[in-house]
């Protein structure tokens, strides 16, 4: 597919802005040109995602793990419910999946240090049926 120039992925980005319309599509700290540019070109090429919604899931997760503590368990509580979460750490791994090779393994490189401290402040359910591990925990 030919690369769209700069002023076409911005109108389109301007057009199918969805939840983020009238504020500038949010980025991901720390993320390449070349993650940033697979992102803009995943969320307008594939139907599950809007344009921002992975860097907003980033924004999402790194609020979840940013402490409290309380806050990152109720999050591994209610995993399963789209009602009580925004999309967070579910958004991410399905990028992950789709996006190009070395730029997934940049998204996860940059996922793993809140993914880290997830683990930290939450705790293991045993309990639970098998399904995504963030959602394995309390
Ligand atoms: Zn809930």
């Amino acid at each position: 597919m030919p690369r769209k120039p700069p002023a076409r992925v911005r109108a389109s980005q301007t057009r199918r802005s969805g939840s983020w319309s009238g504020r500038p599509i949010p980025r991901i700290p720390g993320a390449s040109g070349a993650l940033q540019a697979a992102v803009v070109r995943l969320e307008n090429a594939d139907d599950r995602f809007r344009p921002g919604d992975i860097a907003g899931a980033f924004h999402t997760w790194r609020r979840v793990v940013g402490g409290p503590a309380s806050r990152a368990r109720c999050y591994a509580l209610h995993a399963d419910c789209a009602s009580c979460n925004p999309p967070g750490r579910d958004v991410l791994e399905s990028a992950s999946y789709r996006l190009p090779r070395r730029q997934a393994q940049e998204l996860r490189r940059l996922t793993a240090p809140l993914d880290e401290r997830f683990l930290q402040l939450t705790l293991p359910l045993p309990s639970k049926p098998p399904c995504p591990w963030w959602t394995l925990r309390c």
